[in-house]
């Protein structure tokens, strides 16, 4: 962790600030603490690995006395859910490795660890319609000097779309400490890690930020009114901030991994300074798959939000955010690839890609994809020659735009 981040972070249970307690074990690198305990008022919690680890479950209390006994390769294991044995020493060799791939790491964690879905994100309609309206807001209230916190925010995927409007780097917050530690290291390479519970109080500052949000998690928070006051807690200031909510489930009509929403009504009743907005996510997805603009200022009708299985929602008092928003992509920092979703086939010059979804599961949650993805494209092998070396050939723009191409982080798979 930078040592900055001791200027907004805060003990989640006394307030206090911290402090590198220099009496106990630490490992640090200039301006970075790498493995050591930092104290407040009330309490002491461990640095692993870069990470501040800012909660008691049991494996926090485990990486503690590992780092308080000298032992930090112990804490790790003990944050990563591997004490001992042969998965231990998988995942530490694949971490130790310069050329391991994300799905390498997510393999070395075990089939417990995540689904196969990950290679797909960067391409699925949740992820689609939370990167614009992410990138639409947090644009408008950062304006590139202001910070951003991605909280629940796994392992990164949407914090990368805040890398280039965050400043100083947004922090990545989450409770699963091998989803942020893998986000720091290629999702979101630069963000600030940190491992906090989001059914308790957030360790930060009031008003340590200008956008805070919640993507795609929301629904498995219990204690929903505290979390809600929180984010609006760090976000408060003179300048008017953001406090975003992507695709949480809707109490109303039933979807997957429903979790446990709450109704249009019941969202908007957990906010109490400032009004929320509740968007139905098809009408944003539609803006998103024709291109653009995505339309903040809409009022969605009472049908059209009870009817929808996911919601969007954006309190803010920014005169920027409801308003129509050009869909601005970020700037290009990791590489080209075909769409993984696509089975490619060799037609002399030409290479034939076909749709195919890795299972019905999938595609049932994610099928509405099909209305950007189309089911055939072709593409020449010099253009792909030319995008493997980091050019878009412009007979390529349009397989970019619908997603058969897509820009992933470097070495993802
Ligand atoms: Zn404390």
């Amino acid at each position: 962790m930078n040592i900055d981040l001791f200027d907004i972070l805060r003990c989640p249970f006394c307030g206090g600030r911290f402090e590198l307690v220099t009496s106990m074990f630490h490992q640090s690198i200039e301006d970075q603490i790498l493995d050591g305990i930092l104290g407040c008022h009330c309490c002491i919690f461990p640095v692993v690995d870069g990470i501040p680890v800012l909660h008691l479950q049991a494996n926090a209390i485990a990486a503690r006395e590992h780092i308080e006994a000298g032992h930090p390769a112990l804490a790790l294991r003990a944050m990563v859910g591997l004490e001992a044995g042969d998965q231990a020493e998988r995942f530490e060799a694949a971490a130790a490795s310069s050329t391991s791939t994300y799905r390498d790491i997510v393999e070395s964690l075990g089939p417990g660890f995540e689904g196969g879905y990950f290679l797909y994100r960067f391409s699925d309609p949740t992820f689609i319609v939370a990167n614009a309206v992410v990138r639409a807001v947090a644009g408008t209230v950062l304006q590139g000097r202001r910070r951003a916190v991605d909280i629940c925010g796994g392992s990164g995927h949407l914090t990368r779309s805040l890398m280039d409007l965050s400043s100083p780097p947004p922090v990545l917050a989450d409770l699963y400490f091998p989803k942020i530690w893998l986000g720091r290291r290629f999702t979101a390479p630069g963000c600030e890690p940190v491992c906090c519970d989001g059914n308790g109080p957030m360790p930060f500052a009031r008003g340590a930020f200008g956008y805070a949000m919640c993507s795609d998690a929301f629904q498995y928070i219990w204690t929903k009114r505290l979390f809600v006051g929180e984010l609006s807690r760090l976000v408060e200031g003179p300048e008017p901030g953001a406090v975003v909510i992507n695709h949480t489930h809707n109490s109303l009509t039933w979807s997957p991994s429903h979790g446990q929403p709450l109704s249009p009504a019941g969202y908007r009743d957990l906010f109490e300074a400032i009004q929320p907005h509740v968007y139905a996510e098809a009408g944003l997805f539609a803006d998103v798959v024709k291109g653009g603009p995505i339309e903040l200022g809409r009022v969605d009708s009472p049908e059209a939000l009870d009817g929808d299985p996911a919601l969007t929602i954006v309190a803010s008092q920014h005169p920027g955010v409801y308003r129509s928003h050009p869909i601005e992509a970020a700037p290009v920092t990791g590489e080209f690839r075909i769409n993984p979703l696509y089975a490619v086939e060799a037609a002399g010059e030409e290479l034939r890609l076909r749709l195919q979804f890795p299972n019905a599961d999938y595609e049932d949650e994610y099928g509405a994809a099909k209305q950007y993805l189309p089911a055939e494209a072709m593409l020449r092998r010099d253009d792909l020659a030319a995008l493997t070396a980091g050019q878009v050939p412009p007979a390529l723009l349009d397989l970019v735009r619908r997603k058969v191409i897509v820009e992933l982080p470097r070495r993802y798979y």
